[in-house]
């Protein structure tokens, strides 16, 4: 007390203690208890009643300061892993880099972590500075100096319900400024990823970006690439799949994060004439997403890099190749590329190949084609996929409305939809040109899949030429 006010009179700012927390009050912080999942309270007092300490800790506080039901709930204790396995019925000790202890209640998954101690001087790191392992357990301000950002970094107290914030996180929520902890380059360069998570919180939080927290993104933006892919890959998914994805791009754009942060984003962000077709995609993704429906990555990725196929698939078909063989290598050569990046998964992978390889079979309207592409398994994918093509002005809005209409109709409909595009496919460009054959390069189920049924191919060239 007599310090501070000497500090005071002495004119010297009030630097906070970073051992010691604000405390805050359900009066101050005005959480709704009912927001709290009942097993995230079972679990903090499970461990209380072993004498642990133990909180809700990071998104889950910071949601629920805002008022926002949290998706999941972390749960920061001083046990050790093994300490909190010991507790619970079912718990899994899982993680290298990172150990943390899942306790899983029915479908509920809680993540229990232990707190974490100052490993920034003694973790071991790679050549970049970028922490390999981190399982350092330390004092509760240590493991709260060691989190990402000041909204982050607080911990509640369900049985007592106090709010502990370390680093000034209240104020941050309040005046919705996205600040990250200590020294902003030494943050990024232990964890490049942290950059994708300001992008995305930023976004999702519609909160502002402090300047010291943005300025060095875009000179340190190049470490990403020495972050293994899976991990880019998981932090660029959560980003896709916030509900705000379109903002994301956007402010990756806006401040020149794109460039180098991830290939896939360069392609994206730098294609004008895709752009209105990827804005298209996003928007139908987010609007899924905060009406609580799935979201299949394989289409996201599938409408994210269509124009990159598009682009390849003219290129070869220029060059000689058959549309049906040309849209495969384009699809190797796309795939090929983001796999290595990206590490997009395998099924993952097979999805984007089958909603792209689709993509012919729909301008084939002939005889028994339509009735086979509505028996493909991923039909409805392909079938939205095309539907997106239409509105962003790539293809004739005729051709997605027809499928609609076929797709919808009863067996007599349908009957008279085939019969009245019979008449253009087979008076058009297919009559002018000699069917081509299949080329040699594709066989087996890729070629199958996107040419199966006639085995001329002449109304698909029709349709795509
Ligand atoms: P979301 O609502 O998207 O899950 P979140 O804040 O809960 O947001 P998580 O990735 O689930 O994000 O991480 C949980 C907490 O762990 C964060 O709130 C933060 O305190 C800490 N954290 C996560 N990733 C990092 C990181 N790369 N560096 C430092 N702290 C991190
Ligand atoms: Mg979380």
């Amino acid at each position: 007390m007599i310090k501070k006010f000497i500090r005071k009179i002495l004119g010297v700012k009030d630097e906070r203690d970073p051992t010691q927390p604000d405390i805050l009050g359900p009066d101050d912080h005005g959480i709704d208890i009912k927001l709290l999942s009942p097993n995230a309270i079972r679990v903090t007092q499970t461990l209380q009643e072993a004498g642990y300490k133990a909180f809700v800790v990071g998104g889950a506080v910071r949601d629920l300061l805002l008022g926002v039901k949290p998706k999941d709930f972390d749960i920061a204790t001083d046990a050790t892993p093994e300490e909190v396995k010991k507790l619970f019925r079912r718990a899994f000790i899982i993680g290298r880099r990172f150990q943390i202890v899942h306790v899983m209640f029915g479908q509920e998954l809680l993540e229990v972590t232990t707190f974490r101690g100052n490993a920034a001087v003694s973790a071991p790191k790679d050549e970049h500075g970028r922490v390999l392992r981190d399982n350092n357990f330390g004092p509760q301000h240590e493991d709260a100096e060691r989190r990402d950002f000041t909204i982050n970094a607080m911990y509640y107290d369900p049985a007592t319900q106090a709010v502990l914030d370390y680093h000034g996180g209240i104020a941050d929520i309040r005046d919705k400024v996205l600040r990250i902890i200590g020294q902003p380059e030494a943050r990024y360069r232990e964890d490049p990823v942290r950059m994708l998570r300001v992008v995305r919180f930023a976004a999702k939080l519609q909160f502002t970006i402090e300047p010291a927290t943005r300025a060095p993104i875009p000179v340190m933006a190049p470490l990403i690439d020495n972050v293994p892919a899976a991990r880019v890959f998981d932090e660029m998914l959560k980003l896709l799949l916030s509900g705000h994805a379109l903002a994301c791009l956007k402010e990756l754009r806006s401040s020149g994060l794109h460039h180098g942060l991830l290939p896939l984003l360069d392609v994206v962000l730098e294609q004008p004439i895709g752009m209105k077709f990827v804005t298209l995609a996003l928007e139908s993704t987010d609007a899924r997403v905060k009406a609580g429906k799935g979201v299949s990555p394989g289409f996201l990725f599938a409408s994210l890099l269509w124009h990159q196929v598009l682009e390849k698939w003219t290129a070869y078909r220029t060059a000689g190749e058959a549309p049906i063989p040309a849209l495969h290598l384009a699809a190797d050569d796309v795939l090929d590329n983001q796999t290595e990046n990206l590490a997009l998964q395998r099924r993952i992978a097979t999805d984007m190949r089958d909603i792209w390889a689709m993509q012919p079979r729909f301008e084939r309207r002939n005889g028994k084609n339509p009735y086979k592409l509505l028996e493909h398994p991923r039909f409805r994918a392909g079938f939205d996929f095309l539907l997106l093509r239409c509105e962003s002005g790539e293809l004739d809005a005729e051709l997605g409305n027809w499928w609609a209409t076929f797709y919808g109709g009863d067996v007599a409909e349908r009957e008279r939809l085939v019969n009245a595009a019979r008449e253009p496919a087979a008076g058009g460009a297919a009559a002018k040109k000699r069917p081509r054959r299949r080329a040699p390069r594709k066989t087996g189920d890729e070629a199958g899949d996107a040419d199966s049924g006639t085995p001329s191919g002449a109304a698909g060239g029709a349709g795509e030429d």
